[in-house]
């Protein structure tokens, strides 16, 4: 007996259709993967789980068994027991049932800046997945725990670059285009990574010059690095990448992809001496469903649509797109909206609904008829947040994400650059 897993339920419950889910996993409670061979951070549909991944093991049957009534008492009970002592962050693409708690929500930098804000708390509950809780802990003060309520909340785009094969990478590049700068004093090549990634990469890029981008500051950070560098290597997602720079007015053909499988990622090395923007072959399992014919539909179906969408989706998409942005970009633009408007969302299915129920002003959909949240989000459910705060109000923490030292000094490097390269507003 499980408890329901009322998300899935919900969404169906607003008008799609049973049948369309993207995986039937999204029909199973979370902790039926607790002790599935292999199932540990990034795992998601399918995709290869990096060696020495830490592993979630099996939720206690009481919070497997508890009703969402129970589990809601229970949650409710443990705050107020703990009050300021704890904090609990909640991603945009967290389900509704988590973030109701949480007391914050936003991006996952937004979030790793709102636990700096509250120095005082004892532990930061992170409601996200595994590289957002490893950023706020690079990020936290000394002593702050982090824990991330389910171990099994990994990102597969940030586990499609690891520290050995940017490594190997790095050293192929260099011997390519040695070390040395050119005349403008600027670097062969800057290693600029997405926030969504292991920090590991982020500690790669703060002790080679480089430095951290998100969604929102991806240009900025792009300038801040030709500034410095004839090049930019950019990890792990090819869409940010490859969205950011074009619109920068940089030609396609001069961004090849780098496949890690392949001896000079498969590229001639003429090819890579010209490349201003080398991209590697990552990218977000979500947004990659996003296609130009989901937006020629729903042109055709609603005339007038505002066809936002988030620059994971591959490039056509946000060529055909009206606009695309971060998760920031798009909520502020549907709050902005002053006459009601009929909106197509390109992003995680749990943010578009709930801004559906929020501005019932305006007609807000998703761009993807079948539903497909986040499946690693996902594994973040009430009842491993209840287990986590119990154990907190026992003096247990559970669930620990801590950076090795040596990590953290480099990858906060990164960090502070991409902060210093924000532009104002
Ligand atoms: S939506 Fe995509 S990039 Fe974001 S956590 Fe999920 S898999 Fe990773």
């Amino acid at each position: 007996m499980t408890s329901v897993d009322t998300t899935i339920q919900r969404i169906r419950l607003t008008g799609a259709p049973a049948d369309e889910l993207c995986t039937t996993d999204l029909v199973e409670a979370p902790w039926n993967f607790d002790t599935v061979p292999g199932y540990g951070p990034g795992s998601s549909m399918g995709d290869v789980i990096p060696v020495g991944s830490p592993r979630q093991g099996q939720l206690p049957a009481e919070y497997r068994t508890a009703s969402p009534e129970e589990l809601d008492r229970r949650i409710r009970a443990a705050k107020a027991e703990l009050g300021e002592r704890l904090v609990i962050l909640g991603h945009h693409y967290q389900r509704d049932e988590i973030i109701e708690y949480a007391d914050f929500v936003g991006d996952s930098f937004q979030l790793a800046n709102a636990a700096q804000t509250v120095p005082n708390a004892e532990a930061i509950v992170f409601c996200g997945v595994h590289f957002m809780a490893e950023t706020a802990d690079v990020l936290a003060r000394d002593g702050q725990a982090v824990i991330l309520p389910n171990l099994a909340a990994g990102c597969s785009m940030a586990d499609m670059a690891d520290i050995d094969s940017v490594t190997e990478c790095w050293e192929q590049l260099e011997a390519l285009y040695g070390t040395e700068p050119d005349a403008d004093g600027r670097v062969p090549v800057i290693p600029v990574t997405y926030m969504n990634s292991s920090a590991a990469l982020k500690g790669f890029c703060g002790a080679h010059g480089g430095i951290v981008c998100t969604s929102s500051n991806a240009k900025a950070v792009l300038e801040w690095a030709f500034e410095r560098g004839q090049r930019v290597l950019f990890f792990p997602d090819q869409h940010l990448g490859r969205n950011t720079a074009k619109a920068m007015g940089v030609p396609l053909e001069l961004m090849p992809l780098w496949n890690p499988l392949k001896p000079l990622g498969g590229n001639e090395e003429q090819h890579l001496h010209d490349a201003r923007v080398l991209l590697w072959h990552g990218f977000c399992s979500v947004h990659r469903r996003f296609t130009t014919a989901q937006i020629d539909q729903a042109r055709a179906e609603h005339p007038g649509v505002r066809v936002i969408v988030h620059p994971e989706c591959p490039q056509p998409v946000v060529d055909a797109a009206d606009e695309a942005g971060s998760t920031d970009y798009i909520l502020k633009a549907v709050a902005a909206a002053a006459e009601p408007t009929t909106f197509a969302i390109g992003t995680e299915i749990n943010m578009v609904t709930r801004l559906a129920a929020q501005y019932p002003q305006h007609t807000i959909f998703c761009l993807d008829p079948v539903i497909c949240p986040c499946s690693t989000m996902y594994r973040i459910h009430p009842g491993y947040l209840a287990w986590v705060l119990e154990a907190f109000v026992r003096g247990e923490v559970l669930n620990r994400i801590t950076v090795d030292e040596g990590v953290t000094a480099t990858a906060k490097l990164a960090l502070e650059r991409m902060l210093a390269a924000r532009p104002a507003g």
